[in-house]
């Protein structure tokens, strides 16, 4: 069943009173975080999106607390989030959900691991080639998917680069096993399997929120792109805490919405002022 989308964004700091009492409530709060655009500002290139040491120590200090459990979902491969993250005792996401490993679980979506890395890495190969031309694009070979930014590319030359990446994957014949998505001056190329953020997000959840039943588990999410929405139709679903970041969006599904990273963090701040016990 679609989730009732809310009639419009609330500041989720206007209504923190109604939310400090939701997380005391809950036996155990599950708190996930985007990485690009939520954690850190988007920057022109992916490899300078570093986390702040501030937001480090508040993912750090969150983990800490008993009544969190923390993760960080990226579109980003596994190993790079882990490392630009660096924080032990969370979840890490990586990949969108193909790759999911932290607390406990250790998940990669069972799809033929090495015939889909064979594929991205001929496409990788083959996008480098015939996008080479174009000044500012950055293909970022990642595993199971690849990614080409855009950010840095002239205006009019960005429509030739969504073409091309077709006309590759056409040449290539591979047309019924990957598909491409569109996140922020990003295009991806993914395998053609029903999976994104949002599943990944309700594996967590069944993996956490059914183990004491009896008890009230809050899910909340936090992010700022197309490919989180997925994540924001599960947790309205599971009547969750869903927060957008760069302030009012009327196409976002999700139910709250911050201005920007400095107050995600301001968030975080505010989450650790929480007394539980
Ligand atoms: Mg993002």
């Amino acid at each position: 069943m679609l989730p009732i989308k809310p009639t419009f964004m609330q500041y989720l700091f206007s209504d923190w009173n109604k939310i400090v009492s939701r997380i005391k409530l809950a036996s155990h709060v599950l708190l996930l975080f985007d990485y690009d655009g939520t954690l850190t500002p988007i920057v022109k290139r992916p490899e300078l999106a570093i986390l702040s040491e501030e937001s480090r120590q508040l993912l750090k200090a969150l983990s800490y607390k008993r009544h969190f459990i923390v993760g960080v979902v990226s579109g980003r491969g596994l190993s790079d989030i882990q490392s630009k993250v660096g924080v032990n005792d969370i979840i890490y996401v990586g990949n969108h959900g193909f790759e999911i490993e932290g607390l406990g679980l250790n998940y990669v979506h069972p799809i033929d691991n090495d015939e889909i890395k064979s594929i991205i890495g001929t496409l990788s190969q083959m996008l480098n080639n015939s996008l080479g031309t174009i000044r500012g694009v950055i293909v970022e070979h990642k595993g199971l998917t690849v990614s080409i930014h855009y950010r840095l590319v002239k205006k009019k030359e960005t429509d030739t680069i969504k073409n091309i990446i077709q006309r590759v994957i056409e040449t290539a014949s591979l047309s019924d096993k990957v598909k491409i998505t569109h996140g922020k001056k990003v295009y991806e190329i993914r395998p053609n399997v029903h999976w994104h953020k949002g599943m990944a997000t309700n594996l967590i959840i069944e993996k956490y929120g059914s183990k004491r039943r009896k008890d009230v588990f809050l899910p909340v999410y936090v992010g700022d792109d197309l490919t989180d929405e997925d994540a924001f139709k599960l947790i309205e679903n599971y009547d969750g805490v869903s927060v957008y970041v760069g302030g009012v969006n009327p196409q976002s599904i999700a139910r709250y919405y911050l201005k920007t990273c400095k107050e995600v963090n301001k968030f975080m701040k505010e989450l650790l002022k929480i007394k539980n016990d």
